[in-house]
Order: C-alpha cells, then sequence, then structure tokens
C-alpha cells in the first residue's frame, strides 16, 4: 500500500498514512510528479469486486490519458473485497461515460 501523497510504501494491514494523514492506495499514479497535488481533488467514478474488471476499468483509464487511484478495499461484497477508482474531480465526468455499463460488457464477453 502506498501512500499518494508522500508516495511512501506501507506494510499490508495499514490504511492510513501517519504523516500525511491520507488514505493509502493499492497502486499509484505511473506520472513521478503526479496529478494529485494539494488541492487536487478527487471523487469517486466507480467500484467494483471484480478483479478483472478492476484492472479492466483503470486500462479504459489509462488509454485515455486518465490516472486513476484505487482505494483500499472499502467493504466486502459475496466474498470478494470491493475497490473504489477515484479521479480527479475534472475528469470525473468523462471517467464515468467510459466506465458505464463496463460490468456488463465485461460479464458478455466472459460468456
Ligand atoms: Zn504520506
Amino acid at each position: 500500500m502506498f501512500c499518494p501523497n508522500c508516495r511512501y510504501e506501507f506494510n499490508v494491514g495499514v490504511l492510513v498514512c501517519p504523516d500525511c494523514d491520507e488514505k493509502l492506495v493499492e497502486i499509484l499514479p505511473e506520472d513521478e510528479k503526479g496529478p494529485f497535488t494539494d488541492d487536487t481533488k478527487i471523487v469517486e467514478v466507480f467500484q467494483t469486486s471484480d478483479r478483472s474488471i478492476l484492472s479492466f476499468a483503470k486500462s479504459i483509464l489509462e488509454e485515455n490519458d486518465i490516472i486513476s487511484i484505487i482505494s483500499p478495499p472499502i467493504g466486502i461484497r459475496g466474498t470478494a473485497a470491493v475497490y473504489q477508482f477515484f479521479v480527479n474531480e475534472y475528469e470525473a465526468d468523462k471517467a464515468r461515460e467510459l466506465l458505464d455499463g463496463i460490468e456488463d460488457s465485461q460479464a458478455e464477453a466472459i460468456e
């Protein structure tokens, strides 16, 4: 787990950075400088408990140059952990559009 603010890596089980009071994320944004500054607002655009949809959604956002961060599991749905996607608020509408119906399309692709 990583702090999106100071980019420090923490052991599994730590959910909040003790230095920054930031919620830790599983994957840091690729860009070293990061699009998320102190005054960047991030908003949730999507959540899923499906690991394949998780990486599918991330790749869709990356293809569209939207950098996302994935939350630590926020709960359990059935037997799977539920993850949330956050993006910069300015890209939230576009991200929601891109991810709209992604669970359905993925399910169809599998069948
Ligand atoms: Zn930190």
